[in-house]
């Protein structure tokens, strides 16, 4: 699978991988990569840095939105190959090292397997390593408080619910929202296009989910970067509240 990997804003990308997003903030040669797709997709990370000019070795850190397999995939692997940080919330570090998961579990997923799409969403999932553990040995907590000194110069905000220690990130100067699984834009197996939460399987807390979704409605932007689904342009706050609608 090879990776397609569009520009969005001024040193923005987002890149699709075969079911799940990340993004690359640029600064010369120097990225910030959003998360790391699944296991299976290292090859068509790799090709993504290439492809914006980048290498593994110029990774100045790796922001995780939340520690489930399809965004942590590669983490450890470039941890360990490069010594690239691995920065998340500090809540959801002990979940980066597996600690514990707070992922929907293989039972759940066979318990809905009627659903339109799940069968062969779980199909691709096994295929691209979705049910492999690739726990980050050494994840760290964010620094400090705002914007982080990194290319793009994100600032985490936390949003849980999807998972306890999930955040966004937000590029204030770019009018961007890098939204994780906190809001996304669509999903192989929703039948909804647009702004929308998870089906509900997926949420370890969905009424915090729903929650989160205020947070996200008060950053200013009008370019969403969702971790599943297509950039969505408009209005952040239009985005989370129609999510919000049709949450309910
Ligand atoms: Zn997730
Ligand atoms: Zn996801």
């Amino acid at each position: 699978m090879s990776a397609d990997v569009r520009q969005v804003a001024d040193g923005t990308y987002l890149v699709h991988g075969g079911n799940t997003n990340w993004v690359i903030l640029t600064d010369g040669d120097a990225v910030t990569l959003v998360d790391t797709g699944y296991p299976g997709d290292r090859r068509a990370l790799l090709d993504s840095l290439a492809a914006v000019g980048s290498s593994p070795e110029a990774v100045a850190a790796v922001l995780i939105t939340h520690a489930h397999n399809d965004h942590l995939g590669s983490a450890q692997y470039l941890r360990a190959t490069h010594g690239t940080p691995v920065l998340l919330h500090e809540a959801e570090v002990p979940h980066a090292r597996r600690d514990f998961l707070q992922q929907v579990s293989v039972g759940t997923v066979l318990r809905n397997v009627w659903r339109p799409g799940v069968l062969p969403w779980m199909v691709h999932v096994l295929r691209t390593g979705g049910t492999e553990q690739h726990p980050v040995t050494t994840p760290a907590p964010f620094p400090a408080d705002g914007a982080l000194d990194l290319p793009g110069r994100p600032v985490p905000v936390h949003t849980p619910g999807h998972t306890d220690g999930h955040c966004v990130y937000h590029l204030p100067d770019a009018g961007v929202v890098i939204s994780g699984d906190a809001l996304v834009s669509g999903h192989a197996i929703s039948r909804t296009e647009g702004p929308q939460l998870l089906p509900d399987l997926f949420h370890h807390d969905r009424t915090r989910a729903i929650g989160s979704l205020d947070v996200i409605a008060g950053l200013e932007g009008d370019v969403l970067l969702p971790g599943h689904g297509p950039v969505h342009r408009g209005p952040v706050r239009d985005a989370a509240e129609l999510a919000r609608e049709r949450a309910f």
